[in-house]
């Protein structure tokens, strides 16, 4: 008997909130942390009487997503009501799409080793968020309706995942889509991307196919929660079926689970309804959305480049690492302000070089993306030349770098002020390189008398020498002058 061999098998739900100024069917504005329920009408409270209108722009936002996930638009769909009953979501029920979504039977390309993965979307579809029961209170709960009435778009994936890197991956580039397209901010700390796995494995054992329950983990928001858990579900479930071969689809129920991001561990919460328990029936307040020719047509023609096909182009046309092509199109202003650089004239390979190494730490350190430092794309080019040009080192960059996010002043005056331009005295390189001889003599000795571990000493040495001359040496004389010394002295 062979050892049973199983794979994880995940579809995704995701729920994007679109960034619309207004609420999906009031005029409420949808804002992060505003007073408890101070964005808030008789629309979004529930109140009897009351008759929600439609937000264009939210159509417009969904639209766009499902054009770029290559769905098929519905021309004709409506909307429905969903059950339930939360003090979240006062009218008690949602309004959703049931039957008739928005978009249907997609695919959206992934990354994966080197080529690229196509996962496809089953639907997507628009529906309003609920608001937030707060439980920080002993002995009660309060509700803020802020979010109540909110646009969602809830795209569901047909289960073609196959692990949790996968799906870490599919949600990452899920992001990037949407900011790309502009429809929302993807801000996960904001919770305005939620993801919602469907987990079961399937395992062949002695030329029999089993497949464990699925389970839905509910509510998750950051891309690492949606790898543990899956990761956790994926160990769960085939641990359980080792244990008893009844665990398998069908004589053991699906389930709702949560991630407790302490333990590390999905935890078991309900059962799983079905959708006849929501009790869906046409909104009948609201008409049918039409979508005509002029309408998808208008979408289609505000389609943007899209990251991966944008990651390609870039490193190809500058020869790029895929790494450093994929960091510099995480962001689109970013993305946007890398091509200006290098129209503005700056020499490619160095500028990416400078946008992943430099900025991105500055931009870093100031909780920004690279695109929203504000710096000029003429001046990051022309910081890039002087590098090139031999006038400063990469290391007085990273400084003149720091100095241009305070002051207007070219880098070229920076590189002067700050005492930054190259120094290739060669007396006064002499100097630096004898000085850091002497501070690092267990370096001079392996580079002399150990040949496998000589290039890594140089290296180290002429690092010491760019420290002590504050990044002012040349650092390709400083590595001459290295080698010109080493070769003089006696390796005894
Ligand atoms: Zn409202
Ligand atoms: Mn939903």
């Amino acid at each position: 008997m062979g050892k049973p061999t199983c794979t994880p098998l995940v579809g995704l739900e995701i729920h994007v909130q679109l960034a619309t100024r207004s609420k999906l069917f009031c005029g409420c504005a949808v804002e992060f942390g505003a007073t408890p329920n101070s964005r808030v009408c008789p629309v979004c409270m529930g109140l009897p009487g009351t008759l929600p209108v439609l937000n264009r722009q939210a159509v417009d936002f969904s639209l766009s997503v499902g054009v770029a996930l290559n769905c098929r638009i519905a021309r004709h769909s409506k909307w429905d009501r969903k059950s339930y009953y939360y003090p979240d979501l006062p009218k008690n029920y949602q309004i959703s799409q049931y039957d008739l979504p928005l978009a249907e039977s997609g695919f959206f390309e992934i990354p994966s080793n080197g080529s690229t993965r196509r996962i496809r979307i089953r639907r997507a579809h628009l529906e309003e968020d609920a608001g937030k029961n707060i439980h920080d209170t002993p002995g009660c709960t309060l509700v803020d309706l802020n979010r109540t009435g909110t646009p969602l778009l809830e795209i569901v994936t047909e289960p073609d995942i196959t692990s949790a890197e996968e799906a870490y991956t599919f949600c990452t580039e899920l992001q990037r889509l949407v900011t790309y397209l502009g429809v929302s901010e993807g801000n996960m700390k904001k919770g305005q991307m939620r993801f919602e796995p469907n987990v079961n494995v399937i395992i062949q054992d002695d030329g029999v196919e089993y497949r464990t329950p699925i389970s839905e983990i509910k509510n998750l928001n950051s891309f690492k929660a949606v790898r543990g858990a899956i990761d956790y579900e994926f160990r769960r479930q085939f641990a359980d079926w080792q244990s008893d071969h009844g665990f398998v689809i069908g004589q053991r129920p699906n389930d709702n689970r949560g991630w407790n991001d302490d333990r590390q561990v999905t935890e078991f919460q309900r059962g799983k309804e079905a959708a006849h328990d929501y009790r869906y029936f046409p909104d009948p307040d609201l008409v049918p959305l039409e979508i005509d020719d002029a309408w998808l047509d208008r979408i289609r023609g505000q389609a943007v480049e899209l990251p991966l096909a944008r990651r390609s182009r870039l490193a190809e046309a500058h020869d790029l690492s895929e790494e450093d092509a994929d960091t510099i199109v995480a962001d689109r202003t970013t993305a946007d302000l890398f091509e200006a650089v290098i129209d503005a004239g700056g020499p490619a390979e160095l500028v990416a070089k400078q946008f992943v190494n430099v900025w991105l730490k500055l931009a870093k350190e100031r909780g920004a993306t690279v695109g929203g430092l504000g710096v000029e794309p003429g001046r990051m080019a022309r910081l890039a030349m002087l590098v090139q040009g031999g006038t400063i080192s990469a290391t007085a960059a990273n400084r003149i770098a720091a100095r241009m996010l305070e002051v207007d002043d070219s880098p070229e005056d920076l590189a002067k002020t700050l005492g930054l331009l190259q120094v290739q005295d060669t007396a006064e390189l002499e100097r630096w390189v004898e000085e850091a001889f002497a501070a690092n003599s267990r370096a001079v000795t392996d580079a002399l008398t150990k040949p496998k571990k000589a290039p890594k000493s140089i290296g180290f040495l002429r690092g010491q020498v760019m420290r002590i001359s504050g990044g002012r040496a040349d650092p390709r004389l400083a590595g001459e002058l290295i080698e010109k010394r080493l070769q003089g002295m006696d390796p005894s």
